[in-house]
């Protein structure tokens, strides 16, 4: 790499998990001479896939939903064949009392469901029947449960949902800005149901299912890395951002760590890809009104405990998605997917893996445990659920201090004055799963859309080499 004095580079994208991969993957498909620099000797970020006797554990993510723009770059990288569909008719379940109930998920099942009284069915079967409005104010996943359905639907089935999905706590998180959609069908139509169904993909139309890869989750940012080649920077830690100016042309200074050497690079724009407590520390120079905006950015801490054990130690049918676990249910752990029957190749034959989340927004003190008292602890709680006994034959631990950033209430508010400062400093550009959803698939998108922003920043200010996109 050069120096400041001699190159100035388009674009860096500083970060090389799944959304800082996609910023450079998107540029590079338009011809834009691009590099990514990510601080860990592997690309990826969270999405981790470690293989052990035989097994295949998920550390991150476990699966994705098949969005288009995810299965059109699965389909540019080549990676079709590798794809892995679970059944979309697996149950999940729901622990009450011990016991796992399916959670319904269609409207025969909310009908004849053993989880839900009578009033509660009433008042969701109803809801299409009332108009209603959100309140001006930001309003709590809670609240919202609570004002549209009653107490009986948060505990039973939309807090637990809500920790599977964010590790959050209900009280907190925004619903205007953790599920948009919902809060946008009651502000247009008056009515969830009645916007769902307006909503409703048409008939033939395909649906999005929970997938994987045979390999693994990070068979995705491998591949992205691969394709990347060189312009992918390793080992390569980014401590800072300056402005810089060179032959009265306006440019970003880029400190760089690689290899202990330090170094400067200079680059016409850059894009952050990491979370907000690294953003806050890189951009610090460039201006300190950036880290009161990013600290307003909470993250919730999650352990990942997978747990190996023989088909003969189970009673239980291992059927389904796996469950989640109401709080009122008095266990640590969060919820538990069945890995090895949700897709093939996680266990060798006769065995079975699961993976279990604990901590959380709720649960913070949970992850800060020894590592063998969060696993046995996990697997305890797990093994009545079901039906294991004996000892289990593998186990695997990782836990994140900073696992999910959380959509708390006040949420778009940050977003939107981060988004404003970032604006007056043309040619940076942020990315990342604090900003329009934590799911691999949005954090695909939303680096399409920064990217595609860098781009025509590019062209805007004439940097050779920067043309109409091509995609692939
Ligand atoms: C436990 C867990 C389970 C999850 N389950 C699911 C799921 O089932 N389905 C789903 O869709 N999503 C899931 N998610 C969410 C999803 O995996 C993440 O939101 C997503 O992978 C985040 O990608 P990212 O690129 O924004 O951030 P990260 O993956 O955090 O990537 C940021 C990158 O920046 C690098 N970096 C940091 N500092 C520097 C620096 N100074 N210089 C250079 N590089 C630096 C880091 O090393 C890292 O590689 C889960 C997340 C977790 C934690």
């Amino acid at each position: 790499m050069s120096t400041p004095s001699s190159t100035a580079y388009p674009v860096l994208v500083i970060g090389g998990g799944i959304s800082g991969l996609a910023c450079a993957y998107h540029l590079r498909q338009a011809g834009i001479p691009v590099y990514a620099l990510e601080a860990g000797s592997r690309a990826g970020g969270f999405i981790t896939t470690k293989e052990r006797d035989g097994f295949r554990f998920e550390l991150g993510p476990q699966s994705f939903l098949s969005t288009e723009p995810l299965l059109a770059l699965i389909d540019a990288l080549g990676l079709k064949e590798q794809l892995l569909h679970a059944n979309p008719r697996a149950p999940r379940y729901i622990l009450v009392r011990g016991q796992l109930v399916p959670a319904p998920l269609t409207p025969p099942s909310l009908l004849t469901t053993s989880l839900f009284a009578a009033g509660t069915k009433w008042r969701l079967f109803t809801e299409i029947l009332r108009r209603t409005h959100p309140p001006e104010d930001d309003e709590s996943i809670a609240a919202f449960v609570r004002r549209k359905f009653g107490t009986e639907l948060l505990d039973r089935l939309v807090a637990p949902f809500v920790s599977g999905v964010y590790a959050g706590d209900p009280e907190r998180l925004s619903m205007r800005a953790a599920f948009p959609k919902i809060h946008e069908f009651e502000t247009r139509h008056g009515s969830v149901l009645r916007g769902a169904m307006k909503s409703r993909p048409a008939k033939g139309a395909p649906r999005s299912g929970l997938c994987s890869f045979r390999d693994g989750m990070e068979t995705l940012p491998r591949a992205i890395a691969a394709r990347l080649g060189g312009s992918l920077l390793l080992d390569t830690c980014v401590a800072g951002v300056r402005h810089g100016k060179t032959n009265g042309k306006p440019w970003f200074e880029v400190d760089i760590v690689r290899h202990e050497h330090r170094e400067t690079l200079a680059a016409s724009a850059v894009i952050l890809a990491t979370p907000t407590d690294v953003a806050s520390q890189i951009l610090e120079s460039l201006s300190d009104r950036f880290a009161p905006l990013f600290s307003r950015f909470e993250y919730a801490p999650v352990a990942v405990v997978s747990a190996c054990y023989r088909r003969e130690q189970i009673q239980r049918p291992l059927d389904g998605f796996g469950f989640l676990v109401p709080r009122g249910e008095g266990l640590r752990v969060l919820g538990t997917v069945f890995s090895s029957s949700l897709f093939a190749g996680r266990a060798p034959k006769g065995m079975f893996c699961f993976t279990s989340f604990a901590g959380g927004a709720t649960d913070p003190q949970f992850c800060e445990l020894p590592e063998d008292k969060i696993a046995e602890t996990i697997c305890a709680e797990v093994a009545p659920v079901l039906g294991i006994s004996g000892k289990s034959v593998a186990t695997n631990l990782r836990r994140y201090a900073r696992a999910l950033p959380q959509y708390n209430l006040g949420h778009s508010r940050n977003v939107q004055s981060l988004e404003a400062l970032t604006a007056s400093m043309p040619g940076l550009f942020l990315a990342g799963n604090y900003l329009s959803g934590p799911s691999v698939g949005a954090c695909v998108e939303q680096a399409y859309r920064t990217a595609e922003a860098a781009r025509v920043y590019l062209a805007s200010i004439g940097v050779a080499g920067v043309g109409d996109i091509a995609h692939a």
